[in-house]
Order: C-alpha cells, then sequence, then structure tokens
C-alpha cells in the first residue's frame, strides 16, 4: 500500500497521509494477527495475535512486518533451550556488542533504555535468544575486529534486514545526527576552515569528536557547503 498522490487544482502535489496498513487476518511467523489492540494507550499501532501455541500476545505493527516478533515468546524458548549449550564465546567481542544490544532494549534500568526499549525497539527474537545466531549474522556480514552493529532505521528494530556493520565512528555520527542540523554544520564548517579543533567543536555543539572528525573529513554531511 503506498501513498496516494493528490494533485491540487493548482498544480501542486500533496503527498496523502499513507492509510493504516489493516493487518487482520495476516500471518507473520507463528502469529495470526486478531484485530488491532485498542485496549490500552499505545505510542505507535500494536495488533492482538493468536500464536500457532495457542496464546494470545499483543505485538508492535512495525515488529510484526520486519520480521522481529515472530511468536507469543515460545520461539524465544525454544531458541533459548536449543542455545543454552555453552558455546564458549563470553569473551568474544561480539558477546559485548550482543549483551548491550539486549540490555538497551530490555532492560529499564539500563543508562539508554529510553532510546531504545522505553520507544518500542527491540531484537530479534532469534538474536534476543541465541547468541550464536547474531555471531553467525555478524560473520556473514563481514565482522572484523573494531566493528559494531549500528541499526539502518534508528527507529526500527534490531533485525537483520534493519542492521549493518559499522566502525564506532560511523555509530557516534548517527547517534550525533539528532543533535545537528544543517546550519549548524555549515557554522561548523566554517570554524573547521579557521582552525578550530575536533574537541572544542564537538564540546560546543554537544557532539563527539569523531563526529566533527566525519564532518571535517566529508564523511558525513558532505553536501553542506
Ligand atoms: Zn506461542
Amino acid at each position: 500500500m503506498g501513498n496516494t498522490i493528490i494533485r491540487q487544482p493548482h498544480g501542486k502535489v500533496k503527498r496523502a497521509s499513507p492509510r493504516k496498513e489493516n493487518l487482520t487476518g495476516k500471518v507473520f511467523g507463528r502469529l495470526a494477527v486478531v484485530r488491532e489492540a485498542t485496549d490500552k494507550e499505545y505510542l505507535t499501532i500494536h495488533w492482538v495475535c493468536q500464536c500457532k501455541c495457542g496464546n494470545i500476545t499483543i505485538a508492535r505493527g512495525a515488529s510484526l512486518k520486519n520480521g522481529c516478533v515472530k511468536s507469543c515468546g515460545c520461539l524465544r524458548s525454544e531458541l533459548v533451550a536449543d542455545g543454552n549449550t555453552t558455546h564458549g564465546m563470553t569473551n568474544h567481542p561480539l558477546y559485548v556488542v550482543w549483551k548491550g544490544m539486549r540490555q538497551r532494549c530490555s532492560n529499564p534500568n539500563h543508562v539508554s533504555y529510553g532510546y531504545y526499549g522505553g520507544k518500542g525497539v527491540r531484537v530479534c527474537e532469534e538474536w534476543d535468544s541465541d547468541f550464536m545466531l547474531f555471531y553467525d549474522w555478524c560473520m556473514k556480514e563481514g565482522y572484523v575486529s573494531g566493528l559494531t552493529v549500528d541499526r539502518v532505521d534508528g527507529e526500527c528494530d534490531y533485525t537483520p534486514g534493519n542492521c549493518k556493520m559499522s566502525t564506532r565512528m560511523e555509530q557516534s555520527h548517527n547517534s550525533s545526527n539528532v543533535k545537528l542540523d544543517e546550519l549548524s554544520v555549515r557554522k561548523i564548517k566554517a570554524s573547521i576552515k579557521k582552525g578550530a579543533r575536533n574537541s572544542e567543536l564537538g564540546r560546543k555543539y554537544g557532539v563527539t569528536p569523531e563526529a566533527i572528525s566525519c564532518i571535517r573529513c566529508e564523511k558525513t554531511w558532505g553536501w553542506v557547503t
């Protein structure tokens, strides 16, 4: 279902807001959508689903569509049981990445929870329940030491389809993206020309020195002059 384009009499094109997609009757993994969940105020659209195992569960629409949620949780329990064999990988750097990702999304006491779990961001069931499934994906994507996993769309979940390998520098750019706009980047570039240092500009604009460095070498915001 795409956006409808309405052509106004005076020739201007207005994009109508996309109509809410009705997922009723659709099947995602083990879940069949029964109806929209309206019982409670949700920030985003949620659906009541019947799982193959018989349980009723409520899932975020976006998470159903991007494959993050495929069951009531029974899939996870099975994978955890399977994955409980010792993998001997707890010292691997990706294990730290995996733990951090799950903590941000599920532990309300985590310092960044508000930007992840608190916003409805989840880790897909496969990755959440089995480190080795996450590890295998990272290896297939060309993991080398120093890389980490970053989401492509920051509003979306940690799923194979929405993640990529990135350097920490790219990630710090992404997380500081929110704070910078075109005008401040233009000012930063002018200051760079005058010889300002990354650290002092970072402090001034509330971003990391790495983010400034990325602007300096045109790795980011290259189109702003
Ligand atoms: Zn189930």
